[in-house]
């Protein structure tokens, strides 16, 4: 990448969008303002793409696909290699970016390339994944003998839609997959933080991906909405929060098209008495907060089981307590601010709503201060409310912020009926010693990633990420299954004589 962040940001104070391999200017009369929101200062103006800018995109990258899709394999693989490597020699420079963008930490930025390369070191491994294509030799037994093999081609256009926590691993969990099988994508980024995923798309030119392969449209949820209907997209991919995920399956699989919808969550925590002190509370805390909470893996509630509630609290308050919020550029913060004002906003909402409904606050956020030259940044202390019961909104639904509502069960029947009496279907966790608790917990809660002693369930890459209920709208997972849902199947029969 030859244009640093720095040089990227003051040529491109409009952000552009990325057609072709060339970065272009959107003919957008509409823009949203992108921040550092531990600032509150805006970095670039965001275009809401128009529709014959998305009609580009789309047409570069369904021309693109006739020559790209008929790559061998082992060569679309080359260029994986080739962006691994860029990846690897800009490190610091995107986890800057993410952190600067997103309001995450620098360490949590890190943490997201790290993950983004391990989305790549898997798509590495497609050779290995067509070894699952069958042929049969004489099916039939007749003469002459009919052979039967089913093989695999590339399906086409996809649009990719991500929301704004992890701008760069959450299109690179599939991008790699989608045109390593030799498909070509157009991605759709949040409008909230699109700075980070518009300078990372350029690495793919710089890796060597000819033109067309990788494009990006900046815009909104109008965005998002023509480019799922456009006649020559085969495929969408989002992931975001549940409402927007249920409609755009919906329009998606109306107009005949495949679609995964990674959707929205509310992962509870159950923490039995027998739980190992030190290490269980630093990790529940760490679930809770960091990244302010803004993570679909955060733990969203904390059931607490008999007497553990007396045993840990204290331990609990204290810890949170001692959470250094700050500006996420600096090396000291544990957690930054959260992405938006709005975002914070909503938050705080949730917390007042649950306070009129009789939760008591033992560690109120609202009333965290930054230090002045901070004061428009968009920060929320870490918030405790305890009190609170199962049927209250802010214990069944996301907050997506630094928030933990504890609820109280006396046993753990009452703690896994709670925990699955909810309507998403993220994680599910269990804090304990007891093997007996943990087995019987993995078997019956019924969620797509359950956890034992880990607060924040993120399978790699190699393993599915299934969400079920609200959490998850398609069959197939852009992971294990990627062939599947890359790929069309084909038959061929073939009799000789
Ligand atoms: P969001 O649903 O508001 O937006 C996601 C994307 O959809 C954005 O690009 C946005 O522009 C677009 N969009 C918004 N409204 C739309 C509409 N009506 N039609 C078409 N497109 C629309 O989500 P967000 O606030 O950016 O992200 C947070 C949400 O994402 C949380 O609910 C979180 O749990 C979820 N999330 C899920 C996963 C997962 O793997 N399950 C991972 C990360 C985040």
């Amino acid at each position: 990448m030859s244009l640093s962040i720095d040089s990227f940001l003051s040529r491109y104070r409009r952000l552009p969008n990325f057609i072709d391999n060339n970065y272009v200017e959107a003919d957008s009369e509409r823009f949203l303002k992108t921040y550092d929101p531990g600032l509150g200062a805006e970095i670039a103006e965001v275009p809401i793409s128009s529709s014959k800018n998305i009609d580009e995109a789309v047409s570069a990258a369904f021309e693109a696909f006739m020559k790209w899709s008929s790559r061998p394999i082992l060569e679309r693989l080359q260029y994986l290699v080739r962006l691994k490597i860029l990846i690897q020699e800009k490190m610091d420079e995107l986890a800057y970016i993410l952190s600067m963008n997103v309001g995450k930490t620098v360490r949590e930025g890190r943490g997201e390339i790290m993950r983004t390369l391990e989305a790549l070191d898997s798509a590495l491994g497609i050779p290995h994944l067509f070894m699952t294509v069958r042929k049969l030799m004489n099916v039939t037994g007749g003469e002459p003998e009919i052979d039967m093999e089913m093989v695999r081609e590339p399906v086409g256009v996809f649009a990719i839609i991500s929301p704004f926590n992890f701008p760069i691993m959450i299109p690179m969990w599939f991008i790699p997959m989608a045109v390593t099988l030799g498909n070509t994508v157009v991605v759709k980024p949040s409008e909230l933080d699109p700075v980070p995923i518009t300078y990372f798309i350029r690495l793919f030119k710089d890796a060597g991906y000819p033109d067309g392969v990788v494009n990006l449209v900046n815009g909104d949820a109008s965005t998002s909405q023509y480019l799922i209907k456009h006649k020559d997209v085969a495929g969408v991919v989002f992931v975001g929060s549940s409402p927007v995920a249920e409609k755009i399956y919906s329009t998606a699989c109306a107009s005949g098209k495949r679609a995964l919808c990674q959707a929205g969550a509310k992962n509870p925590v159950i923490l039995m008495p027998d739980a190992v002190p030190q290490p269980s509370i630093e990790n529940i805390v760490a679930g809770f907060f960091d990244m302010a909470g803004q993570r679909c893996l955060a733990p969203g509630l904390l059931i607490t089981v008999g007497e553990a509630y007396e045993k840990f609290l204290e331990m609990i308050v204290n810890r949170v307590r001692r959470i250094k919020i700050g500006y996420q550029l600096l090396e000291d913060t544990d957690t930054g601010p959260l992405a938006s004002l709005k975002g914070k906003q909503k938050v705080i909402e949730m917390i007042e709503k649950a306070v009129g409904q009789g939760a008591k606050t033992l560690v109120d956020g609202r009333k965290y201060k930054v230090e002045e030259k901070y004061s428009r940044g968009f920060y929320l202390g870490p918030t405790i409310l305890d009190d609170v019961s199962p049927e209250m909104e802010i214990a069944r639904e996301e907050i997506f912020g630094p928030v933990m509502p504890i609820v109280r069960a006396s046993s753990f029947d009452e703690a896994l009926e709670i925990a699955n009496s909810g309507e998403y279907g993220n994680t599910g966790t269990i804090y304990t010693s007891s093997g007996k608790y943990a087995r019987e917990f993995a078997k019956k809660m019924n969620a797509g990633n359950i956890a034992v002693n880990m607060a924040v369930a993120q399978p790699n890459q190699f393993f599915p990420f299934p969400g079920r209920k609200k959490s998850f709208y398609g069959v197939l997972h852009g992971q294990i299954e990627a062939l599947d849902f890359f790929t069309d199947r084909k038959v061929i029969m073939q009799r000789w004589w």
